[in-house]
């Protein structure tokens, strides 16, 4: 059978600080939370901000028992990095409709980011998020759902990391979770800290929230299939559940780093999205070879590439193909056939590359378009019930 194998790429995701010279909106100025231990936010009356670990660990237990005129309660955990968009409200939502008690993690954890990835410059957006969270769950209590709101983790790396000072480095030490060869899979062959990051991150965010169940989102699709594997084999007693993909109207998946793409960046990434869905479109048509799903979106993806290269450098925005993979839903490991009764994964990542040249009264994105963005989706081909 012909493959169409993509070069592997190395290019990591850098975001260079803005120059001097651009106006940053104030949409993507960035905002802190208040050092506090324990507070109620503004507009969610019912949620209390959690800084460190004695003070939720107290909030958490006083959950655990009934009482004579309260239930026991159930938490979900919601584990964010902030700058938060509908994404992580569906994610909320749907907690909110499985436990009574939603705690939301807001934590940029420096060990997933590598050495020279975007740790520095990732959003920090506290008072949007605050806001968003504020107006979610006025929307629960309307609703009436089943939960709200009723704590905020927002911990420091001192409280995430106490012993020793986390790093991003592959042989650096810690007290790490690692979960192979899944972890080394699709993302993890160009960012080889990543998911021992999620991992580690997570473990140590279920052991100090103890949540009856955890929400992620599918978007993240191999940050799923590990955690739910970390799950499994450490026995932790928690439900996961997967919300799905959050997409703006012309499909392009949700995402943090959205706001580094100004329109040009923007519109050519959308050639990621069509060419998974233009796989999904043959899967459904009932062809389940790796040539007629892989291939085609591999293709797709390459031509409209092409298409920006050939433009001229005032016109463009390149990107370059990290991988477009059809996988095995649970081992992650590349397949020739979909089989039917286990469905497959089909993905791919791309890092859309700064602008050569931009041109006056351009909208730019958040850092001016100046550094590289990694922008990774995918779709789920069901299992034949
Ligand atoms: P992050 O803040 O990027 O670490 O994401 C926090 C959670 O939100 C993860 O479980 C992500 O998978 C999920 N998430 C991010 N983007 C989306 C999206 N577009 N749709 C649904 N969930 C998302």
């Amino acid at each position: 059978m012909r493959k169409l194998i993509p070069p592997r790429n190395i290019f990591l995701s850098i975001l260079h600080a803005p120059s001097s010279g651009i106006r940053i909106p104030r949409r993507f100025q960035s905002t802190s939370p208040p050092i506090v231990t324990t507070k109620a936010l503004p507009g969610l009356p019912s949620a209390h901000l959690f800084r460190d670990v004695p003070s939720l660990r107290q909030f958490r237990n006083s959950l655990a028992h009934s009482t004579a005129d309260a239930p026991k309660r159930t938490v979900g955990l919601v584990p964010t990095m902030g700058a938060l968009h509908a994404g992580h409200l569906s994610l909320i939502r749907l907690a909110a409709a499985n436990v009574s008690d939603v705690f939301v993690s807001i934590y940029v954890n420096p060990t997933q980011f590598g050495v020279t990835e975007d740790l520095s410059s990732y959003p920090r957006t506290w008072d949007s998020d605050i806001a968003q969270l504020a107006s979610l769950d006025a929307e629960l209590a309307a609703s009436k759902a089943l939960g709200r709101i009723t704590a905020i983790f927002a911990p420091t790396t001192q409280v995430m990391y106490p012993t020793l000072p986390p790093t991003s480095e592959i042989d650096g030490h810690g007290s790490f979770v690692t979960v192979t060869p899944l972890a080394t899979k699709l993302e993890g062959k160009s960012r080889p800290v990543f998911f021992r990051g999620v991992a580690t991150v997570c473990m140590k965010l279920f052991n100090i929230v103890q949540p009856d169940s955890v929400y992620f989102g599918q978007k993240d699709v191999q940050q799923t299939v590990v955690l739910r594997r970390m799950i499994q084999d450490f026995h932790l007693p928690i439900a996961f559940r997967i919300g799905p993909t959050m997409r703006e109207s012309d499909g392009l998946a949700m995402s943090s780093r959205n706001v580094y793409l100004g329109k040009r960046r923007r519109t050519a990434a959308l050639a990621l999205s069509e060419a998974l869905e233009l796989g999904e479109m043959f899967f459904a048509n009932g062809l389940q070879s790796r040539e007629d799903i892989q291939l085609s979106a591999m293709t797709y993806l390459e031509e409209k590439r092409k298409a920006q290269e050939a433009l001229a450098p005032g016109k463009r925005a390149l990107f370059k193909i990290d991988y477009i993979s059809l996988a095995d839903p649970d081992s992650l490991e590349e397949i020739d056939e979909v089989d039917p009764a286990r469905g497959a994964v089909l993905s791919g990542a791309i890092i859309m590359q700064p602008l050569e040249e931009q041109s006056q009264n351009e909208e730019l994105g958040m850092g001016g378009d100046t550094g590289p963005v990694r922008l990774i989706d995918n779709i789920i081909l069901p299992a034949q019930k």
